[in-house]
């Protein structure tokens, strides 16, 4: 685990770092370490800003036919950093904050955040797989529309 404490120090702190394990529900597992460098900088007393990348390779099941399925996901990272005192409130409205105690900064918990973000809410195997099964679906229900016009 690695805290950082933002309120003190020098910036910009330079990350350059390995996750072996990611505390994320029902995601896939990782292949090999998650890599995480970034560049955290002061913007002014309670506002902070990362930007950086992460990439990670997962194995997940593909939702429709649950073939094991490679993950890769790769992203740049550009998120503003505030005291989690500031969450209520805040109607600043930029595209992406963190929210985290500055002093005791987990940048585990952050780059899991970030991840979750990324990771997509629908694994598939290929393109096509949850289409296909649609498709299907809508062939077998066909007998039973049948039945259901000539009751109605
Ligand atoms: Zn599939």
């Amino acid at each position: 685990m690695k805290i950082l404490n933002l309120n003190e120090g020098s910036f910009p702190i330079n990350i350059s770092m390995e996750v072996d394990d990611i505390g994320i529900p029902n995601i896939g597992k990782l292949r090999r370490n998650l890599i995480f460098k970034a560049e955290i900088s002061k913007i002014s007393k309670n506002l902070y800003k990362c930007d950086g990348k992460v990439e990670g390779e997962f194995i997940d099941r593909c939702q429709n036919c649950l073939e094991n399925t490679d993950l890769y996901i790769s992203s740049s990272i550009d998120v503003a950093i505030k005291d989690k005192s500031e969450l209520l409130g805040d109607s600043s409205g930029q595209n992406q904050t963190h929210y985290q105690n500055l002093e005791y900064f987990d940048l585990k918990q952050f780059i899991e955040e970030e991840v979750a973000i990324l990771y997509p809410d629908i694994v598939k195997c290929e393109q096509e797989c949850l289409e296909k099964e649609l498709v299907q679906e809508k062939e077998k229900n066909l007998p039973f529309k049948k039945i259901r016009d000539l009751i109605e």
